[in-house]
């Protein structure tokens, strides 16, 4: 980066800070994209004098509500929930709803910012926005759950619609709130239609869709494997949390011939030397979804190690799948990780890397590394594919929407490498990503004029 750019990106990153006081997650998100963008543009002044980096940063709108609902004790509880309507130059609002007690405007914000340049990744039609509450699932009961779920879609239905915002899940919400969340809109606006992906089956849900997201972080990780010729096949890989995206890439990373040794929650994580089975990854599954129990329990079933309290990112290992939550490797774990050995990183959370990590890894471009918007993508993709499959009334097979979901991630490495490869011939992923991403919403916005 010259000075000059440099100097514009402090003006422009001061402007974003003063403009949105008291927000570090979405700083840190927007300057991951600036850092790129602004070294693009610069001789590119369409982009410059119509400003389209700030345009991008401003949400469309950000709507926030109370959310009131009653607890099994009867008493009164009250929730704050929100939806950021990001951008919706490419489609209509689509992005995922969080349910944790870490939920803010600041997490919320850099979560849609970042879907904006992830779904324009995909290649789908999709804008980009987010929602939430700091609302916290674990310890409730169903009926709670389900009544948490109503009352934020009471308000929700007036703001979202098939051709206007489709939400999904995100952490927290899964297909048991997607299904509460589907079934209110649904008494409220006396209509079915697509207006939330991630649906069970029965009731428009796409196959794949729950598996997606960590099958997109493998399939990410092997392109870009393959395309410097070599495979997953033999590899150690570290997996960080026991969701559906950390279980599902475990699950396709075995498919594929690699040796998974570690998973993790909040509270720790478990080191299998011998290595997650099948079986082992269903006991996993039960666990957290009919059980909802600690990973801890893991560790007794199993006889593996647990490190309580710890992340996995010192154990020696080819791969590491970040799949738990934002920041979750620093500055640190990623000096760790390059010193132990470690090849690639393929991002299946959202920003699970902090910008001191970036740092470090970025002046060891050996190490291949794709950023969440690319390879996560693969959740939301299908869930574009779910949008599809529901405006043509009909179901593709397994097999048809796997492949889809193939081919997403191909194009998106594809395009990485078109706008990432350095002048030393590197791929960087992440500027690759940043700017393929953020080319197609500007072209559009371009078009929209002012
Ligand atoms: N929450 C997921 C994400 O971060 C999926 C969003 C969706 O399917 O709309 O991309």
């Amino acid at each position: 980066m010259s000075t000059h750019q440099a100097e514009d990106l402090a003006t422009f990153m001061e402007g974003v800070q003063r403009r949105n006081p008291g927000e570090p997650e979405f700083h840190q998100a927007v300057h991951e994209v600036a850092m790129d963008i602004i070294p693009y543009i610069s001789d590119k002044p369409i982009y410059k004098d119509l400003k389209i980096l700030e345009r991008m940063t401003e949400p469309d709108r950000i709507i926030s509500f109370r959310v009131v609902w009653q607890d099994d004790s009867g008493d009164i509880r009250v929730n704050r929930g929100y939806r950021v309507q990001q951008n919706n130059a490419i489609g209509p609002y689509k992005g995922g709803i969080r349910f944790h007690p870490t939920v803010t405007q600041s997490v919320l914000k850099f979560l849609a910012f970042e879907q904006v340049f992830k779904n324009s990744l995909t290649g789908l039609p999709m804008g980009g926005g987010k929602g939430g509450a700091d609302f916290n699932p674990k310890g409730k009961s169903d009926l709670e759950v389900m009544r948490f779920c109503q009352a934020f879609m009471t308000e929700l239905a007036k703001h979202i619609g098939p051709d206007t915002d489709v939400p999904a899940g995100d952490i927290g919400v899964g297909a048991r709130e997607v299904g509460y969340m589907f079934g209110q809109y649904k008494r409220l606006e006396n209509r079915f239609e697509g207006v939330l992906t991630g649906k069970a089956l029965e009731f428009g849900g796409s196959l794949i869709r729950t598996e997606a997201t960590g099958y997109g972080a493998v399939y990410m990780m092997q392109d870009m494997l393959t395309h410097h010729g070599e495979s997953i096949d033999g590899k150690v890989c570290v997996v960080s949390g026991s969701g559906n995206v950390a279980t599902y890439c475990a699950e396709k990373l075995l498919q594929l011939g690699a040796k998974v040794v570690t998973l993790s929650d909040s509270s720790g994580f478990v080191y299998d030397e011998e290595g997650f089975t099948h079986e082992k990854l269903q006991w996993v599954m039960d666990l957290k979804n009919k059980r909802r129990g600690r990973i801890e329990e893991y560790a007794h079933e199993f006889g593996a190690k647990y490190h309580e309290g710890e992340e996995p990112w010192g154990v020696p290992c080819d791969l590491a799948f970040p799949c738990a939550t934002q920041n979750e490797i620093d500055g640190e774990e990623a000096k760790l990780l390059i010193n132990n050995g470690c090849r690639g990183i393929s991002e299946g959370a959202n920003m699970p890397t902090t910008p001191e990590a970036i740092k470090v890894i970025q002046d060891f471009p050996a190490l291949l590394h794709a950023p969440s918007k690319a390879a996560n993508a693969g959740g939301v993709g299908v869930s574009g594919l779910e949008m599809s499959q529901n405006s043509l009334r009909l179901s593709w097979t397994r097999e048809e929407v796997d492949e889809r979901l193939r081919a997403i991630i191909r194009g998106i490495h594809d395009q990485c490498v078109e706008f990432g490869t350095t002048s030393e011939g590197h791929v960087d992923y992440f500027r690759g990503a940043n700017i393929a991403g953020f080319n197609k919403v500007a072209s559009a916005m371009l078009a929209y004029g002012v």
